[in-house]
Order: C-alpha cells, then structure tokens, then sequence
C-alpha cells in the first residue's frame, strides 16, 4: 500500500510517501519551508539522494495543489491512501480517525486548543480532499498516545467550572514518544508490554513521556505545549502566579505574557538563541547566560526522568530523541549523569559515536548498567503512515462468539504462602474444577487486608505457583487502600505488598495486582479466530443497552487452554453482565497485528 504523508505546520510542510508492505519504507520524502511571496525553499531526498533548492510556491497551498505534478516527476504515482498529523484531538480522538466530513468538523471545534496548528493541519485535509477525491484520508493525532493518562496525571487542580469549560492535560509529540518506544522495544528485544520506558524528545519543541508497559501514563507537556521542559522559544513549566505579579509589576496583559512565554522564552529568552547548536557553542566560550541555560535544560530534563521512573514505578531504558537527543552528546551525558543511584549509567565512548543511519537505534549505556540508554531518530512520518494503513486495512469480523467469565477476587499461593497461611505440610483441597484443565478452586478462604480495610473469604485458585499472585478490581483496591497496577497474570515485579491472613498465620507478600483483561486460547481456536499468541485485541461484551467495547485485551495461547475471556468484577459490572457471558471480537485484526509487530 502506497501512503502519502503531509505534516502540515504553520510555517513548513513536510511530505513522506511510504510504501507499507511487511515493513513500511519511506520512498519519498520532501519538506517546503521559508515561504516568502517570490516561492520557498524545498529539500526532496529520493533513492538515497538529497537534493534543495528554491521552488515559485508562495504558500503552502501552491505546494500541496503542485504535489500530484511534483510526485508524477519523481515517478511517485498511484497513492492509495493520505495519512494526516493533526495535533489536537481533543478528549474524543483517542486513536486514528477516517476524516470524513463530522470528522472534519469536530476537528475544526478543537481550534480553541490549538489555534496555530489545527487550521494549518486542516488546511492541508480540506486541499488533499479536493487534490485526491478518491484517496482515504486518515487523521493521525498527536495527543492520542496519551489518551491512556489517568485522570490523575490529566487533571489540573483548578476550580470545577475551569475543568468544565475543558481545561486538562493533553500531552503532545504522541506519534513521537509512540515510535521511539515501539523502536526502544525492538532494540532491548523484549515486548513492549512489558517495559517501563521514559523517551525523551528533545527538539525545538520538547517533551518527556513516561511509556509504562506500552502505555503513555504521563507526558510533560500538558494542556497546551508549553508545558514541562525549557524549550526553543517555550519556558516549560513556570508558575502560574507570573500572570498577577506581571500584570500588577510591568501591566503586561495576559495576552502578551502568553505570546512571551512562547516565542521568547526558553533557550531564546535566557540567551538570545533557540539554536541549542548555538548555545551551546557560546557556552564553551564562556558565556555564563548559554552555561545557565545548558545547565537548566538538563536539569529539567534530569527532574522529569526521575520522576517518571517514580510515576511508573521501575525504569527499564531511557530513550532520547528529536535534534537534540539525536545530536548533542554532551547534553545527553548532562542530563544522564547523576543518575547512577538508579542504574542509569552511560558509556561514554558509546555516548560520543552515536550513528543513527536506517533508523539504528544504538544503547549507549555503560557494561552491566541496569537501565539501557538509547537513541534514536524520531519518524513520526512513518509512524503516521504505519498508523494509516492499520486505520484501513479491511475489518475482519469474526462471527463466532467467545465464552466470558467474570473473575472474583481470588489468589493464587506458593508452597511457603500456604504453609505460612494454613501450617507446615498443609495441602489445598481442590472443590471446584475451573473451565481451564487442572485449575480448580480451593474449599479453602483467606482475608487480604490493607491500610484502609479487609477483605474476608477470598477465594484461592489452585495448583500452587512458584510465585504468590492477588488479583484483585481496582474497586477492591479502594476497599484495601492500596493503588494495585494492571499487569498480565506472572509480571509481578515491582507489584505492592498486601497481608494475607489464614487460620494459622498471616504474612506480607508482594504481587497484588489488577489482572489485565485477556483471552485463554488453544492453538487451534487461535488458528480458526485469527488470533496469535500475544496479539491485542478489541472484543464487544453485553447488550445493546449497556454493552461495551474491551480495548487491549490479551491473547494468551495456550496448549490445552479452553478458549475463553476473562474480566474483572468492575469490568462486568460497567458492561452489565453476570458471572458469565458473551463476548465477540471486534478488533481490525489486521491493524491490531500490525501494531503488535512493531
Ligand atoms: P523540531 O522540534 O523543530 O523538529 P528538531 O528536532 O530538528 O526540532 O531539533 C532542533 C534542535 O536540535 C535545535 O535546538 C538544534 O540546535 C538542535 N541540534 C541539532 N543538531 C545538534 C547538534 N549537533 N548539537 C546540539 N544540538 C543540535
């Protein structure tokens, strides 16, 4: 499938065409910049070659009706499908978006938001329409990466009637820090799923992502891109007590702070220079102005690692990214050291000889170093296009409803979890068979308690495991007065510590968690389904009342396992079914195994 990318910005368009087959690979790239009334200045790489020059486009509109003319010269023909970015979706674009017409519309409503970049990214929908009526055109938002933040790391906390009007964290750079940690993955060989990543994106704009275990649970940019870290021209993170002392002290409208805090802050504000090639060469020069600004980029950039690693709770790799990360060595060495305390360690000669040609994404941390360090070349265009086509490829529907079971609390012990529990030489006595062979309920029941309350006669799932295992709702979790993670069944590491009290004993053991939603499966069902060991996909649970759709749930192939969903008790209750039900797949199978794949 051939994909034709536009990023289209205020001031510059960039353009990739990627042809997306078992990989994607970009075949064509381009960007137009400098527009002046006379024409603009345009780079067009082609076949591993790079060519610039000066083209009579005045405006981004003249290149965008002039694209179809420019591709056909470079025997770029026959596109199947334009990939938009659009940086703001809003709270309701949580994922690719078909751009049909409501689509546009309620792309347009978010104008507020974003009032340089929406009308710039539609402007290039509303020409490609008309350019390509027959191509599909497909959104592809900056934000939506970070639709999975909870509500906890979205909200500000500012009075109901502000929140109401809209105002909440929103995060950006999403295609970015999705592509980087997708990328990450790939390098340390491990899935995504289960790595806890901090990419780091350091351009002109800037932003930190905290990836845990797939998911973006925190971003530093917030409602509006000016959020966070120091910047180009952005301040990142200032009080907001500065609007009241500014206008009280120099009568500065808010409107005119506003405009400060984003063109002439950041590295320009404090040097002169958004340039941090040229900060950085004044620094070594010894400008103090250019030293300050150097040593508070990286600390920002220091601070948010950290707490990243604290949000998530453990760090796997550190990720950088955009023309700094990319780029500076002694910036990424900066913000890096310091952070030994936490395994975070670099190897310097790695960190100086850094190569990034054909998307390498090399570890630049020190021998035996717990958390890897890596970096990596941004490509939010291929990205975009990889998102696309999975927004396209034809839906497969599969007919055949799966079983649900909704999963009560329950635990599962080790050998010293029982002895401690119920006495030394103690065996569980199975009374139930469970639908997966050889799992059975225990007669037997324990309490959990917690620093808020108990929970009595919780239920022990058998056989023993060679690793204690509490599942519990995020309810329950209330009830207990302990924050438990969403994990997979057996990703325990770094899980909170809860009491279990039997009729012998009682002890503290680590491993409570939320199940994550997922399928058992047996190769067979799996092969006839279309579903592989792994895959994430979307199943339809309940009525048409009060019926839901699962996002992300789990296939997990096992040998002799009976194919069958399980949820948790809140999951049942917000889809309004009972101990047990139905469930069918609604996933875009081929999108979800695209997506997997990366
Ligand atoms: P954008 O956010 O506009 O895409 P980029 O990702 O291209 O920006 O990053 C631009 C920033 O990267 C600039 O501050 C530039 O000075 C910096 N940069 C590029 N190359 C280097 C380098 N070799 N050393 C330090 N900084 C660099």
């Amino acid at each position: 499938m051939k994909i034709l990318v536009l990023n289209c910005g205020s001031s510059s368009l960039k353009v990739g065409v990627f042809e997306i087959a078992e990989k994607a690979t970009e075949i064509f790239k381009a960007s137009y910049e400098q527009f002046e009334a006379e024409g603009c200045t345009y780079k067009i790489t082609k076949d591993g070659k790079t060519e610039t020059g000066e083209a009579p486009l005045g405006d981004i509109a003249a290149v965008l009706v002039s694209l179809p003319h420019i591709l056909a010269g470079y025997r770029i023909t026959q596109l199947e499908a334009v990939g938009h970015r659009i940086v703001h979706g809003g709270e309701n674009f949580r994922t690719t978006a078909v751009l049909d017409d409501p689509t546009i519309v309620a792309i347009e409503a978010l104008t507020p938001l974003a009032p340089l970049h929406n009308p710039a990214n539609l402007l290039a929908v509303r020409i490609a329409k008309q350019v390509w009526p027959n191509l599909p055109q497909v959104a592809v938002f900056d934000t939506a990466f970070h639709s999975t933040n909870p509500p906890r790391a979205t909200t500000y906390a500012v009075p109901k009637a502000w929140r109401d009007a809209g105002l909440r964290r929103f995060g950006f750079h999403g295609t970015s820090h999705k592509y980087v940690a997708i990328r990450a993955a790939e390098e340390i060989g491990e899935p995504l799923r289960d790595l806890q990543i901090v990419s780091v994106h350091l351009g002109n704009g800037a932003s930190v992502c905290a990836v845990n275990r797939g998911e973006s649970i925190d971003t530093s940019m917030g409602m509006t891109p000016l959020e966070g870290l120091v910047m180009g021209t952005r301040s990142g993170d200032v009080d907001p007590g500065l609007f009241g002392f500014l206008s009280r002290q120099l009568g500065l409208s808010v409107d005119k702070v506003e405009a400060a805090l984003y063109s002439e802050s950041g590295l320009k504000g404090l040097t002169g220079s958004s340039d941090m090639r040229d900060v950085e060469d004044r620094a070594s020069r010894g400008d103090a102005n250019a030293q300050l600004a150097i040593e508070m980029f990286a600390y920002r950039v220091r601070k948010y690692i950290g707490a990243y690693a604290a949000a998530m709770g453990g760090l796997d790799a550190v990720v950088f990214t955009g023309g700094i990360g990319e780029n500076s060595p002694s910036m990424r060495r900066r913000i890096c050291d310091g952070l030994e305390f936490m395994g975070l360690r670099l190897d310097h000669d790695r960190n100086q000889c850094v190569e990034l040609a054909n998307h390498a994404a090399p570890q630049i941390q020190a021998y035996g170093a717990r958390v890897r360090v890596i970096v990596t070349e941004t490509a939010e265009q291929l990205m975009i296009a990889r998102e696309t086509a999975a927004a396209l490829a034809p839906k497969a529907t599969v007919p055949e409803p799966i079983p649900v079971a909704v999963s009560a609390r329950h635990v599962h012990l080790s050998r010293p979890a029982v002895e401690a529990l119920f006495g030394a030489g103690y065996h569980l006595t199975p009374a139930a068979p469970l639908r997966q062979p050889g799992q059975w309920a225990a007669s037997e029941r324990i309490t959990l308690e917690g620093p808020k309350g108990r929970l009595e006669r919780v239920a022990i799932l058998g056989p023993e495991r060679p690793r204690t295992q509490i599942e519990i709702s995020r309810t329950d979790g209330f009830a207990l007065g302990i924050d438990a993670p969403v994990r997979d069944s057996g990703k325990l590491d770094g899980t909170p510590t809860v009491r279990l009290i039997g009729p012998f004993g009682s002890l503290n053991t680590d491993g409570l968690i939320v199940a994550a939603r997922h399928i058992h499966t047996n190769s067979d069902d799996a092969g006839r389904l279309g579903l592989a060991d792994g895959m994430l996909v979307d199943v339809h649970i309940g009525d048409e009342e009060r019926g839901l759709v699962f996002g992300k749930t789990l296939i997990r192939v096992g040998a002799n396992a009976v194919t069958e969903m399980h949820i948790d008790t809140d999951e049942a209750n917000a889809a309004d079914i009972r101990v047990t039900g139905e469930g069918s797949l609604v996933a875009d199978l081929r999108a979800v195994a695209v997506a997997n794949r990366d």
